[in-house]
């Protein structure tokens, strides 16, 4: 039998083998039709008990996950529980049916069509990803009304085991109930790198590839499939060639992790001897516990904006300085950087739209965010200074601004600090009065004048996910210009070594927090280039560490500089390949 290939996205990284199980899901038929006067009523009763039956079998999701579970899948399924009493989905279709006479799932149907509408319009990936939220309720109720049982629920006897899940897309609810089953991998024909079936399967340690169209259409119930996540491709019916190349490297993946694993508790030192320190980005508190798998020495980018997101109100100094406290406490005397606001571009407060979404034609990377927006709004900045000074009493914290374009910037958020400085004085609370303040260079202007800004501040950040959009001109958000997006460009690795070499020569450390410094394969290229902090995704740490441990920097350091004077990303590219294959 011939193999069939087929090519997604590799959102959790792995090799699995085993038997396809394909989810066929009983398409929802939702018939429309009217109810006369007498029986709205009724029809309304039966919305609510459908309602009330999805509340309970969701409930009874949330009883059976194990305490093992990792919190953000919880939460998930918290996330549904409150949506089924949201006045939206609980209320709306009621008041549909009563002034419509529409039929409950039907009225269903229109709320849910214009609740997607307003997610649809969304730039940001991830909340695009809360319209995925809608359907998954949704559905649940319309599969009630309609008297269609979802074939998950009533399957979890361990028939599931080493299988591959083949499906339209995933409800957290399924992945939750399939997670003890033993489940080789999954694959969706929906889904990118931030749908929440991946979040679930990275955390889960599951591979999974996501938007593989068709898949149910092409694969067959039980036919042997090969899943790589790494490279999110697909192999149906390997021959035996093909299946013994992915057993093998299923082998070498399972020895590497052990590998990696073993080195935990190891310092990142080179051959050579030099000390690297390598430190974990965080986005939310809860992060903290792969932090501490992996032994991240510190936290070098605490990424605060997404406190403000997905609420009304901004949180005040108070909840904020709970907040970091919690986070210092957890760190045991480790350092944390607190980054300032870095909110405006996709990043939008509270509920607000992106402005092109409110109709104005901006260019939001381009435009009021992060410092520039804290520098104009000083009710949303002072809180956070003081709730940041305020922590710095209780462990070793930095400050660091982002979007530093010119020293100016800089100076102004000085006078700021010093304002919150006086303030807390007067008042009587403590706070580290040295605490260090680094900066971002994120933008080329920025990484231009690294030497003018490394005299004004303690310490600078790369920020390469920026840095390569604004140097590069591509949007870091838009596929249409990924070929554009290219870290090893030599304009970008130009810019680098000029930080680097600035702040060597001011005496101050020189960190990078964008995605680059957890890419492994850029590890030597950047030790090369003289970085010695790395600040990362705490599952990229142990590989990162790994390379380090097998370099000589100072043979790294002669050979490394050659890039600076490449033409090209396909050069630069081409060269790291060598500098990454000599033992
Ligand atoms: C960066 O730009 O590299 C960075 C770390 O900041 P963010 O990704 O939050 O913009
Ligand atoms: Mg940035």
């Amino acid at each position: 039998m011939a193999s069939l290939s087929l090519n997604g996205v590799g959102v959790s990284r792995g090799i699995a083998i085993g038997k396809a199980y394909l989810l066929q899901r009983d398409q929802l038929k939702v018939r429309e039709y009217l109810i006369p006067p007498s029986l709205i009523e009724m029809e309304q009763e039966r919305f609510r008990q459908a309602l009330a039956a999805a509340k309970e079998q969701l409930d009874e999701v949330r009883q059976r996950i194990p305490s093992s579970t990792p919190v953000d899948i919880v939460s998930f399924i918290d996330t549904h529980l409150l949506m089924l009493n949201d006045k939206a989905l609980a209320e709306a279709p009621l008041k549909l049916i009563r002034e419509r006479g529409c039929n409950a799932e039907w009225a269903l149907k229109l709320q849910r069509d214009a609740l997607v509408a307003v997610f649809e319009d969304m730039e940001d990936a991830y909340l695009r990803t809360r319209r995925d939220d809608v359907d998954h309720v949704v559905n649940r109720i319309q599969r009630i009304l309609l008297n269609q049982a979802d074939n998950i629920e009533g399957m979890m006897d361990g028939r599931l085991k080493g299988q591959v899940i083949i499906a339209d897309d995933l409800s957290p609810a399924d992945t939750v109930t399939m997670q003890n089953e033993g489940i080789a991998a999954f694959v969706t024909e929906f889904g990118g790198p931030n749908s929440h079936t991946t979040i679930l399967a990275r955390s889960l340690g599951i591979p999974a590839v996501a938007g593989v169209g068709n898949a149910l259409r092409y694969l067959r119930q039980g036919e042997t499939l090969v899943v790589d996540g790494f490279q999110g491709t697909l192999l149906a019916e390997p021959d035996e060639r093909g299946l013994a190349h992915y057993q093998l490297r299923q082998r070498q993946e399972k020895r590497h992790q052990t590998e990696l694993g073993k080195l935990k508790e190891l310092p990142a030192i080179s051959r050579d001897g030099l000390v690297v320190s390598l430190q974990a980005n965080v986005e939310l508190p809860e992060d903290m516990a792969v932090m501490d798998k992996v032994a991240a020495k510190g936290v070098g980018l605490y990424r605060t904006e997404y406190l403000f997101l997905n609420r009304e109100q901004p949180p005040d100094e108070e909840e904020q300085f709970e907040i970091y406290n919690k986070v210092v406490k957890r760190l045991h005397g480790r350092p944390l950087t607190i980054r300032t606001l870095d909110l405006g571009a996709d990043k939008t407060p509270g509920h607000e739209a992106r402005p092109e979404v409110r109709g104005v034609v901006t260019n939001p990377a381009l435009g009021l965010r992060a410092i520039r927006l804290c520098l104009r709004d000083t009710t949303l900045f002072l809180p956070q200074l003081r709730a940041i000074l305020r922590v710095s009493a209780a462990g070793p914290v930095n400050m660091m601004i982002p979007m530093l374009a010119s020293v100016q910037e800089v100076q102004q958020a000085m006078v700021l600090i010093n304002q919150a400085k006086q303030e807390l004085l007067q008042e009587g609370i403590d706070f580290d009065d040295s605490i260090p303040i680094g900066g971002m260079i994120e933008v080329p202007a920025a990484a231009l004048l690294a030497d003018v800004f490394a005299k004004q501040l303690d310490f600078l950040s790369i920020g390469t996910n920026d840095l390569v959009q604004y140097t590069m001109a591509a949007d870091r958000l838009d596929n249409a210009v990924n070929y554009l997006y290219q870290p090893t460009h030599p304009a970008v690795l130009r810019l680098i070594d000029m930080t680097i070499k600035a702040g060597h020569k001011a005496g101050i450390p020189v960190a990078m927090c964008g995605e680059m410094a957890g890419e492994a394969r850029y590890t030597r290229l950047l030790l090369g280039l003289g970085l010695t902090e790395f600040s990362m995704q705490p599952a990229m740490l142990p590989e990162v560490k790994s390379i380090i441990q097998e370099s000589d920097v100072e043979q790294l350091a002669k050979q490394a500089r050659r890039v600076l004077r490449m033409s090209s990303a396909a050069e630069v590219d081409a060269f790291v390949e060598k500098l990454n294959s000599q033992s």
